[in-house]
């Protein structure tokens, strides 16, 4: 893995998000691929537990980081308009010291505005230890980064989380479009949060967004943002440069 990170074999994929009310793209979410030189892709979920338990999570982590960053300032150097992009935080981070430094380093050295860099935190990180990653939203929010809470649905802790914590987006789970038995009580769940986090000031986002009739209906609520393969899968960077 390290010899693949060295030749460039993990490659940074963007899947543009949507905002609902003018179908305008408005941002992107960086998901990361492992492409061998045979040009096989390997997708994260067969790799990214590996790595989130021997620790190389954190490398791959701060390499999409730089990735996202360089391509931003290159958007912003072209004057292009500025786009935010989100990169997913494994729950790894929580537990290290330097998180921040790097990431501010990282932000100074590409001269981003840190409102355009968004961090998504999944709900599973509240687990264990639950008063740390408070304190670790918290300092993301302190330090300037925008937050995002991803799956958001999928855990046992969502309204505990919002209760206190300062987020700017809820990422509501895919789970929750599921044309299932369930999906008229889906449905119901996705309009009354979408109403609550409007009533916080909290922006909303469904992720898995696959058929039309998901779109209207997500539309239909009020719900800001859409990201899902009926938009557009995640493609590589100059693909989604030409999008925009
Ligand atoms: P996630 O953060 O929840 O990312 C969304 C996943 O849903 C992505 O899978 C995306 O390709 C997929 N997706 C998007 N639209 C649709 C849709 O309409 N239908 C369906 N069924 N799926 C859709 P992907 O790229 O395979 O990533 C899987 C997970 O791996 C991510 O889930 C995230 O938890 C993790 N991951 C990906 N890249 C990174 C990374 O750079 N760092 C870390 N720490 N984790 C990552
Ligand atoms: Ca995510
Ligand atoms: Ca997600």
């Amino acid at each position: 893995m390290e010899d693949a990170l060295l030749k460039g074999e993990f490659q940074v994929y963007l899947q543009p998000k949507y905002y609902l009310p003018t179908g305008e793209i408005v941002g992107a979410e960086a998901l990361v691929r492992w492409v061998e030189p045979s040009g096989k892709i390997i997708p994260p979920d067969n790799f990214i537990p590996l790595f989130e338990r021997n620790g190389f999570i954190i490398q791959v982590d701060f390499y999409v980081y730089e990735q996202v960053m360089k391509r931003m300032q290159k958007w912003k150097q072209e004057g292009r308009r500025p786009i935010c992009v989100s990169v997913n935080v494994s729950r790894v981070h929580v537990r290290t010291y330097d998180f921040f430094q790097r990431l501010n380093e990282l932000i100074e050295k590409f001269q981003i505005p840190k409102e355009y860099f968004e961090l998504e935190l999944t709900e599973t990180i509240m687990g264990s230890a639950q008063g740390m990653t408070k304190d670790f939203i918290q300092e993301c929010k302190k330090q300037g980064y925008k937050v995002s809470i991803d799956d958001f649905g999928s855990g046992y802790s969502s309204l505990n989380l919002l209760k206190d914590l300062p987020v700017d987006i809820l990422k509501i789970d895919k789970g929750f479009l599921d044309e299932t038995a369930e999906s008229e009580r889906s449905s119901i769940i996705v309009e009354q949060v979408v109403e609550m986090a409007k009533k916080m000031k909290i922006g909303t986002l469904c992720e898995g967004v696959e058929t039309l009739k998901q779109a209207e209906f997500l539309k239909g609520i009020g719900c800001d943002m859409a990201q899902g393969y009926l938009f557009s899968k995640p493609i590589p960077m100059e693909e989604f440069e030409k999008m925009i």
